[in-house]
């Protein structure tokens, strides 16, 4: 696979069918065939028929612990990637870890009141911070744009929303989830802009700029006095302190 080229986690089904080390296990009345696993091309197509597949006890075991799933790791990369690519997937692989705990670590401090450092964020590489900030606040919202509504996931996993920051990361050095909020990529550009905010009554608000655009989506207009969608937990809510912040500095 070259570098920077993406692809299905669909695919290594039909690749590694024949494999010693796993049996895929049908859904209930359903039978796997060879031919029918040769075209599996994405992973709603897999799991019409396929539950998941089973792990050779062995290797199993081998993933039980931290040292035998280091050892498959570099194992997995000496073998099949080229060392330009081995380099990178390490490095991504710290990254990932780095960017759970960090996304733990938000979640454990969102019971606490209000605070602006709520974390040493020296500790953590910006791409670390940043991934851990998306998963914990995507996650929260159930991949819904908080403005709009749109909630849409493609089969391997990618989704319409970003994580936003209601005051910037660059102004706030802020990660807490009350200072965050799943938007689309339209919304989360017109919330940036100022041609969007949220109300104390956490309703939608629109700026007029945008009724003064000819040609602005007629959706961006309809949400206006509309209530935003949070999280189902109402701690997790954006804090009034932060969208005040934000209506202040676009004068909403
Ligand atoms: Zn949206």
């Amino acid at each position: 696979m070259p570098l920077g080229q993406t692809s299905s986690i669909a695919f290594p089904f039909s690749r590694l069918d024949r494999e010693p080390f796993w049996e895929l296990v049908p859904q209930p009345c359903k039978t796997i065939t060879p031919a029918l696993i040769n075209n599996t091309s994405s992973v709603s197509y897999l799991r019409k028929y396929a539950l998941g597949a089973r792990l050779d006890q062995g290797l199993s075991q081998v993933m039980q612990t931290e040292e035998g799933r280091e050892a498959l790791r570099e194992a997995l990369l000496l073998s099949c990637f080229s060392p330009e690519a081995q380099a990178q997937l390490r490095e991504q692989s710290v990254i990932n870890r780095e960017a759970y705990d960090y996304s733990r670590i938000l979640e454990e401090k969102s019971h606490l009141p209000l605070v602006k450092e709520i974390i040493d964020v020296d500790n953590y590489r910006p791409t670390a911070r940043d991934q851990g900030f998306r998963r914990l606040v995507v996650t929260t919202y159930d991949h819904r744009c908080a403005l709009c509504g749109v909630r849409i996931i493609t089969p391997e996993q990618y989704t319409a929303v970003e994580a936003a920051h209601i005051v910037p990361w660059s102004k706030s050095n802020n990660d807490d989830i009350r200072n965050g909020m799943a938007l689309c990529r339209l919304c989360h550009w017109a919330f940036d802009n100022g041609m969007m905010g949220v109300s104390d009554g956490y309703e939608v608000i629109t700026s007029r700029h945008i009724s003064a655009q000819p040609n602005a989506p007629g959706i961006l207009l309809t949400l206006s006095g509309r209530g935003i969608i949070g999280p189902k937990d109402n701690n997790l809510w954006p804090a009034q302190e932060y969208l005040a912040e934000h209506r202040r500095e676009f004068k909403l």
